[in-house]
């Protein structure tokens, strides 16, 4: 099973999640690390932990998600995972970082596009994909079923969901997301987002304003 670890890095204050399992074997969704000194603690943690990061995810690529892969990518030889219609968000991220003040390395290395259907191993856990657009044009949401949680990206939020008015977004499109692909899995599941704190989909689903289901 795999265990769950979040840092919050940048001045956007984002979430990044390694997962790990027994072995050691480490998952990094979202490496969001922008200061030299947080790339670093997400270094040490590896260390500390004796982690050995086999696999690099993003459940979208708008900035705050991506300052960090080029460092995880050079620093543990991984290639980027992310679903075929967040490459071109993923390009635009330099553009966008300058517009916010935040001027970053984009990652340029190879890519491998991940698609609703198809399972990610973590060593032998397993992680379902959901294509979950609306926020973001290629959203995917990562599901460990054994372990009773989805890595959302920024999609839905604790008591929120994700804004739509960037490009590729779309309000009915990211309900639509949330019903069809979240609030289906079990109500005690765990929601770990891109910003703030856990929630679960029975909280959701009760609370949301935006997606109340009651
Ligand atoms: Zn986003
Ligand atoms: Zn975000």
């Amino acid at each position: 099973m795999l265990t769950v670890k979040s840092f919050t890095f940048s001045p956007i204050q984002e979430n990044t999640y390694i997962l790990y399992n027994e072995k050691k074997e480490c998952c990094i969704i979202d490496p969001g690390c922008y200061f030299p000194e947080e790339k670093e603690r997400l270094k040490a943690e590896m260390e500390h932990s004796r982690l050995n990061p086999v696999l690099l995810l993003n459940t979208h690529c708008h900035l705050d998600h991506i300052f960090g892969n080029k460092f995880v990518s050079e620093t543990w030889g991984l290639q980027l995972h992310i679903h075929a219609q967040e490459k071109i968000v993923l390009d635009n991220g330099p553009a966008s970082g300058l517009r916010w003040q935040l001027p970053f390395e984009n990652y340029a290395g190879p890519l491998v596009y991940i698609n609703e259907g198809e399972n990610i191993h973590v060593g032998d856990d397993k992680l379902a994909l959901f294509f979950t657009p609306g926020h973001s044009p290629g959203s995917i949401s990562f599901y460990h079923e054994a372990g009773g949680f989805v890595i959302g990206g920024d999609v839905l939020f604790n008591g929120s969901i994700g804004r739509t008015d960037l490009p590729g977004g779309d309000f009915d499109t990211l309900i639509n997301s949330i019903q069809t692909k979240l609030f289906i899995l079990p109500d005690e599941t765990k929601v770990y987002s891109g910003h703030g704190p856990v929630t679960t989909v029975g909280f959701e689903k009760m609370n949301n304003p935006f997606v109340k289901l009651y």
